[in-house]
């Protein structure tokens, strides 16, 4: 890896990097160094041939300190000659002049308002959004410019930007990803990432601004978290907390993510191991009937937890659902360990 023969220093490195301003490591992120650089261009269109229910994205950072071990935009990191495992949780590329070169972008007179997604390779609101405050900008050119756009997040740092959202003059769709009620399995398979409480309570509060919020529960994880109890636990908190849907399915392994989840996976549950190698055994995805049958569980218990399924959300869960850092819901065969259906 050529950066990790660079030296950095605590303000400046020779990182070879485009637009490369400097790259610091602030003592308050231990660890972590920021590549702080000057973009040339702030949308990313999605490519024609995309699957993606969304033709525009954004992305403020590259890199993301949630540090989820399933995600899989860690294989972008790859791109910048940075590994997808621990350099895609330190080394964060930053975009410094990502707002104005966004409302200069969204100016043009050929630009057509298509909806933008925020938050599909990297968490808008991680807790670097705190040292660069970059989203406020973006909102405010999206906004301006009569663009409607998505945010999806882990972070409860998008509290401060509730004021913008709620006055945006524009549609603009929430989502919040929370898929653990367990803290200590949370903690460990998303280290980076606040508690699911402050989501909840994150949750809440876009509620309480007059915001719809919806939560993408991903990835429910097989025999872990799967259960019956476990999801009855996680809708009750969600529904409490003042969510109108929530959508969830199961781990979606592809390359970058897979070798990254099952090393955590030998080291946490070794005893799953063999299991987890059987369903992704043949690709990506859990095997259609593990998929069926967790969706049923899912149905049901959105039932009776009282979600009702608002209108135009199967465009919004469509896209947050594909997002590459987010996991699509597939999933697979029961097999006998697994509970029964209710
Ligand atoms: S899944 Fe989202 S929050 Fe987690 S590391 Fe990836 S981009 Fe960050």
């Amino acid at each position: 890896m050529r950066w990790q023969q660079q030296k950095i220093d605590d303000d400046a490195a020779l990182v070879p990097i485009k637009g490369l301003i400097r790259s610091v490591r602030p003592p308050e992120f231990e660890g972590v160094t920021f590549h702080e650089v000057l973009c040339k261009s702030a949308l990313n269109k999605v490519p024609g041939q995309s699957s993606m229910p969304f033709a525009w994205t954004v992305n403020p950072t590259r890199g993301c300190l949630h540090r989820c071990v399933y995600c899989f935009a860690r294989k972008t990191h790859e791109y910048l000659d940075l590994n997808a495992g621990r350099d895609f949780d330190t080394q964060i590329v930053v975009k410094t002049n990502i707002a104005e070169v966004l409302r200069a972008e969204l100016a043009r007179p050929s630009w057509r308002h298509e909806h933008v997604a925020l938050g599909t390779n990297s968490d808008p609101y991680m807790r670097a959004e705190g040292r660069y405050q970059l989203m406020p900008g973006i909102i405010g050119a999206l906004a301006d410019s009569g663009t409607p756009f998505s945010i999806l997040t882990k972070g409860p740092l998008l509290k401060r930007d509730l004021p913008l959202l709620a006055e945006a003059p524009v549609p603009v769709e929430v989502g919040v990803s929370l898929a653990f009620a367990d803290d200590d399995l949370q903690q460990s398979v998303e280290p980076g990432t606040p508690r699911p409480a402050a989501r909840l309570a994150l949750i809440r509060s876009i509620a309480e601004a007059g915001l719809d919020c919806t939560v993408l529960a991903m990835p429910v994880l097989p025999w872990l978290t799967d259960s019956v109890e476990h999801l009855d636990e996680l809708f009750a908190g969600i529904k409490a907390a003042g969510a109108r849907w929530v959508s969830a399915g199961a781990l979606h392994l592809r390359p970058g993510a897979r070798e990254w989840f099952l090393a955590w996976l030998r080291r946490e549950h070794p005893a799953l191991l063999p299991r987890y190698l059987e369903l992704y055994g043949r690709g990506a995805y859990a095997p259609k009937d593990y998929r069926e049958w967790l969706g049923a569980r899912v149905d049901h218990l959105r039932r009776r937890h009282g979600f009702v399924r608002p209108t135009g959300v199967a465009a919004q869960e469509d896209r947050w659902q594909r997002s590459p850092a987010q996991q699509a819901p597939m999933p697979a065969t029961p097999s006998a360990t697994q509970p029964a259906l209710f």
